[in-house]
């Protein structure tokens, strides 16, 4: 049984992104299969795991639009013991033709359909919108990650993004559910983000995790080389960090244990 996880949140920003490629790196470390899927325009997740978006032959625009089935677009990044379905610039086609077709919100949905099997874990790295798109990650989902960084504004955008779950849960999604809230980019010498942090404990409970990812500068590094932080600096914070989300999640969701290579 594989688990689909839509790493979301309208605001850009928050660590979406270095989310997704660095989970999907930790739960692959832990021997998952393990399947990225890039859904930005931008291309960030594409890069972030060495692959360069500016010489695709296929991406997640082309099997969206069913022009080409999902196996032809996947690629295999043995390395990582990672399989991603990369993205860039054409997605922006993807959105606005997926908008005008009847079926637009299950285009995602329908294409994992046929590969889903393989994995134990999809990790859908969504753009900084309520977009088309992001519904499509939202239909296609079991859970959302919510990245959030602990700052004056954070707690607005949430209401959006939980009142568009609750509204695909009743509308087309029923099993959907908030995953759970990450706090990102977090320093405990800052108040107002130890305030923020509190909040989300108080209103949220049951949906913080309790990894708490740290402002660290080997996250934002790892992109530039092409890796995911485990591999960049695996002893760095940000790699204890994401190894430690990847640990709660199985826990929840597989029963499993944290054995790494
Ligand atoms: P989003 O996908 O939500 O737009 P990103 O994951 O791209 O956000 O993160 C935005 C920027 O912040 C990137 O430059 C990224 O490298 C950096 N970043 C993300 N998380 C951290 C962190 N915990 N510590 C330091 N820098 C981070
Ligand atoms: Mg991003």
């Amino acid at each position: 049984m594989s688990y689909t996880i839509a790493v979301a949140n309208q605001k850009g920003g928050v660590g979406k992104t270095t989310t997704a490629v660095n989970l999907a790196a930790s739960l692959a470390a832990t021997r998952r299969r393990v399947l990225l899927v890039d859904l930005d325009a931008q291309g960030n997740a594409t890069m972030g795991v060495g692959v360069d978006k500016s010489t695709l032959k296929l991406t997640a625009r082309d099997v969206l639009l069913e022009a080409c089935t999902p196996d032809a677009a996947i690629q295999d990044l043995k390395a990582l013991n990672l399989w991603l379905l990369p993205a860039n610039g054409d997605m922006t086609e993807a959105e606005i033709k997926l908008r005008d077709q009847a079926a637009g919100d299950f285009a995602l949905k329908a294409a994992l359909a046929a590969v889903a099997d393989r994995f134990d874990f999809v990790i859908l790295d969504c753009p900084p919108a309520l977009s088309k798109l992001t519904v499509n990650a939202l239909v296609a989902a079991d859970g959302v990650l919510i990245p959030m960084q602990c700052e004056y504004y954070a707690l607005e955008g949430l209401s959006a993004l939980v009142d568009t779950v609750a509204k695909i849960r009743r509308v087309i999604n029923p099993k959907l559910e908030i995953e759970g809230l990450l706090r990102t980019m977090f320093d405990p010498r800052n108040n107002l983000a130890n305030d923020v942090s509190a909040q989300l404990l108080l209103h949220f409970p049951d949906k913080v995790y309790q990894t708490v990812i740290p402002r660290n500068v080997r996250l934002a590094e790892a992109p530039s080389h092409g890796l995911p932080v485990m591999v960049y600096d695996p002893q760095s914070s940000g790699a204890r960090a994401y190894l430690s989300l990847a640990g709660e999640l199985l826990r929840r969701h597989d029963g499993g244990q944290l054995t790494l290579d």
